[in-house]
């Protein structure tokens, strides 16, 4: 989608930390971390939000959450443990239309969320 912040991060339009790329899934360290590991992963496919997965789209979901446990995996924080967090629509905090995963993780996290 050509006004999307995260497909132009996909097509290289706009320079990011991209730390995985594979036929389905990128990662990119987020802008303005919230922990000392805080990673986007996010698909190929331009799907706005949760409420848009498809039928189609449910593989593609269950690669994006293994992807996370990789990467969590890599940046050494699967065994203290990590949040895999994904916001929909503006109550929840959503911000961009692209749907990602956000990886959280390096420091203990609270329950509830804020
Ligand atoms: P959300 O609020 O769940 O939609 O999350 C969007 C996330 O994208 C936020 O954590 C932002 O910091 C992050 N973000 C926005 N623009 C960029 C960018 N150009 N590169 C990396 N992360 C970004
Ligand atoms: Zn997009």
């Amino acid at each position: 989608m050509s006004d999307c912040i995260f497909c132009k991060i996909i097509e290289k339009k706009i320079p990011a930390k991209v730390i995985y790329e594979d036929e389905h899934a990128v990662v990119f360290e987020d802008i303005n971390p919230q922990a000392p590991v805080h990673t986007l992963i996010i698909p190929r496919k331009h799907i706005p939000t949760l409420l848009d997965i498809g039928e189609e789209d449910h593989a593609l979901m269950g690669h994006l959450i293994k992807v996370a446990g990789t990467i969590a995996r890599s940046k050494g924080i699967a065994e203290r443990g990590f949040r895999v967090v994904a916001n929909c629509n503006h109550e929840s905090g959503q911000t961009v239309y692209h749907i990602h995963l956000h990886l959280l993780g390096g420091r203990p996290m609270h329950w509830p969320p804020g």
